[in-house]
């Protein structure tokens, strides 16, 4: 079966170096599904799992917005955070969707709803990414 590369980078480094039979990624325009010669194209991404299935196993890996840059052979993600689930912390991500949630039910004058609200999504992202792991 065909691959295409993929390159998950942040800018703390890149995260995954691989290679996969089809990759699934949570754009703002919808999920797609990349299989190599897929035309070249960029797409903003969402918050969310990142999908690369190589010989029938699924890998998912969270990641938090950035770009997704197809192109035949290679699809190159950039993203300001990301991680696999097997590197996850999940007592880590547990800690900071409780702390987001606090913050958003007392509706302090003083908070930036959005940034609260993009904290909490990537936990959830991060435990839902984790979950996987166990399936
Ligand atoms: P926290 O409040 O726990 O720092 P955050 O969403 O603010 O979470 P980010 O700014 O997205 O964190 O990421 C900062 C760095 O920490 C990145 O390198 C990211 O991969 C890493 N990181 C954040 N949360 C986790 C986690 N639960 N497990 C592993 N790495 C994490």
């Amino acid at each position: 079966m065909k691959t295409i590369k993929v390159n998950i980078v942040t800018p703390d480094g890149p995260v995954c170096e691989t290679d996969a039979n089809t990759i699934i990624a949570v754009t703002e325009a919808g999920e797609i599904g990349i299989l190599p010669g897929h035309v070249a194209m960029v797409a903003p991404l969402k918050i969310g799992s990142l999908r690369l299935i190589k010989d029938g196993v699924t890998e998912h890996v969270a990641v938090h917005g950035g770009f997704l840059e197809v192109r035949p052979d290679v699809v190159t993600v950039l993203a300001q955070s990301a991680e696999m689930a097997s590197t996850i912390d999940i007592a880590r991500a547990q800690a900071a969707a409780k702390r987001a949630e606090a913050t958003l039910r007392a509706k302090k004058d003083d908070y930036d709803y959005q940034v609260v609200e993009l904290e909490l999504k990537r936990a959830i992202n991060r435990i839902s990414v984790y979950e996987t792991r166990k399936k």
